[in-house]
């Protein structure tokens, strides 16, 4: 895992102004005026906070908060929400994610779940991954019975570029194990249906 230093850190803010100088250059922008003086400053930060999920590891945090807990019923969070950027066109896709897992004697302390989120989604993804890589993660740390995931997203390279269809939402699931059985899966698709 490549965490940088501070000067690393530094290092990356300066290169990155330099790109984004340039491209306020190339869309035609004067970059001295008032209001971009601190544009390039702003958006290197804004695109090392949005993409700071490379320096973590979900598993490792999912690890973090396990109990041992005869619990073998579905444990579901849903609707925990999430801004991702799209690695095609760097535009923000977001919605929100649900998960549900099978225990097998082990539970993982439910604020682990928004914060594996988090790490994935900051990081250039496509939905179709976020997903899979999300529901991976969860079996690699808790090794339940099963793992669903089902994602619901609007994607702004949809809807302000390209086929510029407003409120489409992108559904994509990803299971393991015990969901195969399709009967799970509607139950886990009924109790979403009904928030
Ligand atoms: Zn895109």
């Amino acid at each position: 895992m490549y965490i940088p230093s501070f000067e690393g850190k530094q290092k990356q803010i300066e290169e990155l102004k330099t790109c984004i100088t340039k491209t306020l250059e190339v869309v035609g922008e004067d970059t001295q005026r008032e209001g971009l003086l601190m544009t390039p400053e702003r958006v290197a930060k804004c695109i090392l906070h949005l993409t700071s999920g490379y320096e973590q590891d979900p598993v490792a945090v999912l690890q973090s908060a396990q109990f041992s807990e005869q619990c073998f019923q579905p444990v579901i969070v849903k609707n925990v929400e999430f801004y991702s950027l799209c690695e095609h066109h760097m535009l923000p896709f977001f919605g929100k994610v649900h998960v549900a897992y099978i225990p097998n004697g082990t539970i993982v302390g439910l604020s682990k779940i928004p914060r594996a989120i988090d790490i994935l989604s900051h990081r250039l993804q496509v939905q179709e991954r976020f997903t899979r890589e999300l529901c991976q993660c969860i079996q690699e740390a808790l090794n339940p019975h099963g793992v669903m995931v089902v994602v619901e997203a609007q994607h702004m390279c949809m809807q302000m570029r390209g086929v510029e269809k407003q409120g489409a939402v992108t559904v994509t699931s990803s299971y393991v194990g015990d969901y195969q059985n399709e009967q799970l899966r509607n139950e886990f698709y009924q109790s979403i249906r009904n928030s």
